[in-house]
């Protein structure tokens, strides 16, 4: 079975004494043992999650350049990260595809940069309200997953977190059905174009507007392997979406 992954991805938010609270939380607090947990804060509190975070859960960064060092100002390379304790990237967020134009073939080459560094990936797929009405859904979503296909054969360090740009942030979330149709469309893409061992064992997780409230019945979907939470893992109910399986 799949182990079931429940990502916080703090974005731009937070300050040493926020991100330090939700991880004093997160310290004490009980959590299903079976869960897969990673949290992303921003760049600059990566080494102080560390730090204080216990050593069960995870830390990924937010972005990851694809280049080993040089003259990249404001990047943060792979080996880097590694050499910080930071074991996950979170790559092809729709925030950076649209606010700072990261294409699909840019999202391939560093998921391929950090999955050749030893860096699990939670790379993240998802369409427009426009698309989504216009019923490209899923064409738009595997294209974003062929251009990784194309450079990256072994599949087992990425989990797969597929975000409907229209939920996210919006307090609009997907129905289990909207979520479940796509994640299972995903799963079929997987074993055509990648493997049916990829397509049986890679985590989908779902993401936009996920909460205490509505994460119970999305996580009891076949295709559901969990959650990449935004907003709600800020707060201390995101003990419960990691609990949603209890
Ligand atoms: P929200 O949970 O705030 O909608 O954000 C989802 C998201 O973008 C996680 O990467």
């Amino acid at each position: 079975g799949r182990q079931f992954f429940v990502g916080g991805n703090f974005k731009m938010n937070g300050s040493i004494k926020a991100i330090k609270d939700i991880i004093n939380n997160l310290n004490n607090a009980k959590i299903d043992p079976n869960v897969e947990v990673v949290i992303s804060p921003p760049a600059i509190y990566l080494l102080l999650a560390r730090e204080h975070l216990r050593k069960e859960i995870e830390v990924a960064a937010q972005n990851v350049f694809d280049r080993p060092d040089g003259a990249f100002t404001g990047e943060i390379s792979v080996a880097q990260l590694q050499d910080s304790g930071i074991t996950w990237a979170i790559l092809g967020h729709s925030e950076r595809r649209t606010i700072l134009q990261e294409d699909n073939s840019f999202v391939a080459s560093k998921t391929k940069a950090a999955l050749d560094g030893g860096l699990g990936v939670i790379l993240c797929c998802g369409e427009s309200l426009d698309q989504r009405e216009s019923g490209t859904t899923v064409e738009v979503v595997t294209n974003q997953l062929k251009a990784v296909a194309e450079q990256v054969k072994d599949w087992s360090k990425i989990v797969v977190a597929y975000e409907p740009i229209w939920a996210i942030g919006t307090g609009k979330v997907a129905t289990t059905e909207q979520a479940q149709e796509v994640h299972a469309a995903i799963r079929e893409w997987l074993k055509k174009e990648v493997s049916p061992e990829a397509s049986a064992n890679t985590r989908i997780l779902y993401g936009g507007s996920v909460n205490d409230k509505n994460c119970k019945e999305l996580a009891k979907q076949p295709d559901i392997d969990g959650f990449l939470v935004g907003g709600a893992s800020l707060k201390p109910a995101f003990v419960d979406i990691i609990n949603s399986k209890v």
